[in-house]
């Protein structure tokens, strides 16, 4: 080991520009292309740290942190690692951890404050680990179901989106990188990948440069703002060009119109697959140079990469210098987190006191999580209980105590509960068991734990949802990662569902709980179908036979397609992947111990042939209808019934007419009409009535929550920038076109829930 003391870059008195460039002026080209590479640290650590110099490592065990900052330490300059993970939602691989909702389920919510939360909570616990680089948030837009990554996503809208990511931006970063808990956040993935044919992920996405500036470049650019650290790329193609060599997207909006600074890293070997998949780079060389020169900084598990930007280098494809823009930059990261003094090596004592410490801010927001869509007045239960002394619900004095029979193959399913990027979902191998199942309650434990003491709870599996068989095309993709193995739905099982019938029959409630499994979401693992699989629809027609009261508990990594028996039971709700407290917040919101208030944040379709379902849809012509079928989602973007009636009136613009500049302000009366409390989410749109190219006929603009007590009224006060009402013109340009617009305020995106303003903009 060489390194001396007194070396600028290690003085922590200077600048740290000062000592980047003195780093950077230490660093040889070989060194300098393995700091661009973060690799697998389930790999070859040895070789990844000390022969191709890695700048970063993701994917570590607590053990591989240790082992890849000891190695590190044997190397000639001494750089420390950046050490990252995807804590999507919650620190996903460290058992222990708080395990939040999916950020679908956050979603719901509506509410960026708790977010931040959730993402500062994330960033303590994760920190304590060791590691310093989350892959979240997830800016993607959801428009096709079918895909496998819409629980990763805030919904269909980049207004949510946008607020949302930010809110999380904020708080994994913290006040400043210099405090220990600070992690970095990475916006990704940058752009348009979710936008793929046919819901197939990874596909090439048909996106002009107009319709990605109009609705999937925005949440970016308002998370850039933000200060976001780090942006991941995605896997798509647009117009042919693989978003890794897409000098337009990184260099021309990114880097140039919004003026970005922050770090960019490829997705999962995108590098590679441009070789070996796309086969658009004939070699790792030309690979590697084509992404270099196109401004990346990391190149995420192409191991390749060292060797064909050293062979660019020398076959006079790439400059020695070429790497010094994205080496300086990946520097100032590190200098920045003071990982040259401290590189936050995991820390047992911090361990010990901050995983898994968070959740009653769990609980909170997974109760917020649920979405209550039908209900005939069933909910709550009895009328509502109220919480005792214990937690447990008491009921009214006189009423007879209910039987509620549980059933469904998710009531008590605690993994699936979790959802993808969590535990033994797949994406780390180290616990394969999951987290500890006494930090889960699922629906089953949360109604037994607080119904009164004299009810009974029983429970009856009642379906299975799937099985599954090996890939025909082998295991494995020829790069080595894991094929996700062939989806087939379970039969119905006669005697399971008898069982289920015979205990709705004794039972006053049933409460069946259904959805999909993590085989059916995520990565590679797009769905063709939305239907509930297996049993459940057979299990669920037959529930609802018996006459019992049912409630249906949607529990879904994504909206899927109901059945009647599930859109006419006497309550349907909707729980993404609700997290280790998701159980007890459904129980507690069945029962009427905590108010359901959730909202949609995309729309459900009515059959798998409506894709793409999204609120925001473009004007045309030959008006709405399938010949066979309504246009019109089963439930729109927005829509969430609370226990009580909410009414708007008197919708009131208070200066009618405004200039691009100004800002408006409106009030509208929001009356909590019913007998028990509401948080209102009060949802403002806007509609440019005539627009200068085919555009949505409506958007979110911005969204406020109220709380209201029963017979509360409220006059709530609306501001809107007038700079907000954009449509993006034929040239790609932003612009507010001045004319008549209207203000649409309620509480959800279906006309029927709104009233609306006219005002006009002079230009
Ligand atoms: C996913 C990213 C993730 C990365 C690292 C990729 O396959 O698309 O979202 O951050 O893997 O695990």
């Amino acid at each position: 080991m060489t390194v001396t003391t007194t070396a600028p870059y290690l003085d922590p008195t200077l600048g740290v520009a000062e000592r980047v460039e003195d780093l950077l002026g230490r660093m040889t080209v070989a060194e300098k292309i393995g700091q661009m590479l973060q690799l697998d640290a389930r790999d070859d650590l040895d070789d990844h740290v000390l022969r191709r110099h890695v700048g970063s490592v993701l994917h570590t065990s607590p053990e591989r942190v240790l082992r890849a900052h000891d190695l590190t330490a044997q190397t000639r300059l001494g750089i420390p690692l950046l050490i990252a993970e995807d804590c999507i939602h919650g620190h996903s691989f460290f058992e222990g951890a708080t395990i939040f909702p999916t950020q679908l389920g956050m979603a719901a919510t509506w509410d960026p404050a708790l977010l931040e939360k959730v993402a500062r909570a994330t960033a303590v616990e994760v920190a304590a680990t060791g590691i310093h680089w989350t892959f979240s948030p997830v800016l993607c837009i959801t428009r096709d179901l079918r895909w496998g990554r819409v629980n990763e996503t805030f919904g269909e809208d980049p207004h949510l989106i946008g607020e949302l990511a930010s809110a999380m931006v904020r708080g994994y970063q913290g006040d400043g990188l210099d405090d220990p808990t600070a992690i970095l956040a990475s916006a990704k993935h940058f752009a348009g990948y979710s936008e793929t044919q046919g819901g197939r992920d990874a596909s090439e996405a048909d996106l002009s440069r107009r319709k990605l500036r109009s609705w999937f470049l925005p949440p970016f650019e308002r998370v850039a703002r933000e200060g976001c650290r780090t942006f991941m790329l995605g896997y798509q193609s647009i117009d042919g060009v693989p978003i890794t060599v897409n000098d337009w997207l990184l260099n021309d909006v990114l880097r140039g119109e919004w003026g970005y600074t922050g770090t960019l890293i490829t997705d999962w070997d995108n590098v590679g697959r441009m070789v070996w998949e796309q086969r658009v780079q004939p070699d790792y060389a030309h690979a590697a140079a084509a992404a270099v020169r196109a401004g990346n900084d990391m190149i995420m598990t192409t191991p390749g990469f060292y060797e064909g930007a050293l062979e660019a280098v020398e076959g006079g494809l790439l400059e020695e210098d070429a790497f010094d823009e994205a080496v300086r930059r990946i520097l100032t990261l590190k200098v920045e987190l003071g990982l040259f003094e401290d590189p936050r090596r995991p820390s047992t004592e911090r361990i010990d006191a901050v995983l898994g410490t968070h959740g009653d801010l769990n609980l909170e927001v997974a109760r917020r999580s649920v979405v209550l869509l039908e209900n005939d007045g069933v909910l709550p239960l009895a009328g509502g209980v109220t919480a005792g002394a214990d937690g447990r619900g008491v009921a009214e004095a006189g009423t007879r105590p209910a039987r509620v029979a549980v059933v469904g193959p998710l009531a008590d399913d605690a993994q699936t509960q979790l959802g993808d990027w969590a535990g033994s979902s797949g994406q780390a191998g180290w616990i394969p068991d999951g987290h500890p199942r006494s930090m889960i309650t699922t629906v089953l434990d949360g109604l037994r734990d607080h119904v009164p003491a004299d009810w009974t709870v029983t429970y009856e599996q009642g379906a299975e949802i799937l099985t599954l068989e090996p890939h025909p095309d082998g295991e494995r993709f020829p790069d080595g990662q894991p094929r996700p193995p062939v989806v087939l739905s379970a039969p119905a099982d006669d005697a399971a569902i008898a069982r289920a019938v015979d205990a709705a029959r004794e039972a006053d409630y049933v409460v069946a709980v259904v959805g999909d499994r993590i085989e059916l979401v995520g990565e590679g693992r797009s769905t063709a179908t939305l239907e509930l699989l297996g049993g459940q629809v057979a299990l669920l027609e037959a529930l609802a036979a018996t006459g019992t009261p049912m409630i249906v508990v949607l529990l879904a990594s994504k909206p899927l397609v109901l059945p009647a028996a599930a859109l006419e039971a006497s309550a349907l709700l909707w729980v993404a992947n609700p997290g280790m407290a998701g159980g007890r917040a459904i129980a507690e919101v069945v029962l009427g111990l905590v108010e359901p208030s959730g909202r949609l944040p995309l729309s459900f379709a009515r059959h798998v042939g409506q894709q793409p379902t999204y609120y925001n849809q473009v004007r045309g012509q030959h008006g709405d209808r399938y010949a066979d079928l309504t246009q019109r989602p089963a439930f729109a973007f927005g829509q969430g019934l609370s226990y009580t009636t909410v009414e708007y009136r008197d919708l009131q613009v208070l200066e009618p007419t405004l200039g691009v500049a100004d800002v408006l302000q409106a009030e509208v009366t929001v009356t909590n009409t019913g007998s028990r409390p509401a948080r209102e989410t009060v949802q403002v749109y806007v509609s440019d009535s005539i627009t200068s190219v085919s555009w949505a006929d409506q958007e979110l603009k911005t969204f406020l929550q109220v709380e209201l007590a029963p017979g509360e009224e409220r006059r709530v006060r609306i501001e809107l920038p007038v700079s907000a009402c954009t449509i993006v013109d034929a040239a790609g340009a932003r612009v507010v076109e001045p004319g008549e617009f209207e203000l649409r305020v309620g509480g959800s995106s279906r006309a029927e829930d709104q009233v609306r303003a006219g005002f006009v903009v002079v230009g």
